[in-house]
């Protein structure tokens, strides 16, 4: 919303409330009845008197501004204040597995997004396989990369199979 229309509504607005007041005090000069006050009217005027033009200032909506120019000094003092300097970090070490730099106590950006882009690739095998999303599944799935069969053990389990090389991270368990 533009500057021109806050103002203009503002200004409906402020005339709205101006003819109510009017109505309540019983100055709208078609429907009031005729009445003689004497001494000092204390009821309100109306804003705008109909013989003066009105000024072009009275629709401007006057807002603060400072009174001083700040110096550059004190802008870079309060801009460069010691509080709002990044803090230096000592809990950064390279990643064990990938060798990237990670913080300490939290896990590696760079192994975890490999590992989210395999686990999306078995959903969508698993997707593939029974044709629904993914439901907790009655039995236990194991997944097989290339040149792997499944052995004894895993015979009554959900097989899902990945053409390519299992990632040295995915221990075969
Ligand atoms: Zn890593």
């Amino acid at each position: 919303m533009s500057l021109v229309s806050v103002l203009n509504v503002l200004r409906r607005s402020l005339q709205r409330a101006e003819s109510m007041l009017t109505d309540i005090a019983g100055l709208n000069r078609s429907v009031a009845p005729a009445l003689a006050v004497h001494g000092p009217s204390v009821l309100p005027q109306p804003a705008h008197d109909e013989t003066s033009t009105p000024s072009f200032l009275d629709s401007i909506f006057w807002m603060a501004a400072p009174k001083k120019r700040r110096t550059i000094e004190v802008n870079r003092t309060r801009r460069r204040a010691t509080s709002k300097l990044m803090k230096v970090k000592t809990n950064i070490e390279p990643c064990p597995e990938c060798g990237h730099l990670k913080q300490k106590h939290v896990l590696c950006g760079y192994c975890y997004a490999k590992v989210r882009r395999e686990t999306g690739e078995i959903r969508k095998v698993i997707y593939a396989m029974e044709g629904k999303p993914l439901n907790t599944p009655a039995v236990e799935t194991v997944v097989l990369y290339d040149g792997e069969t499944a052995t004894e053990v895993d015979k009554d389990k959900r097989i899902v199979e990945r053409p390519r090389k299992r990632p040295s991270w995915f221990n075969l368990s």
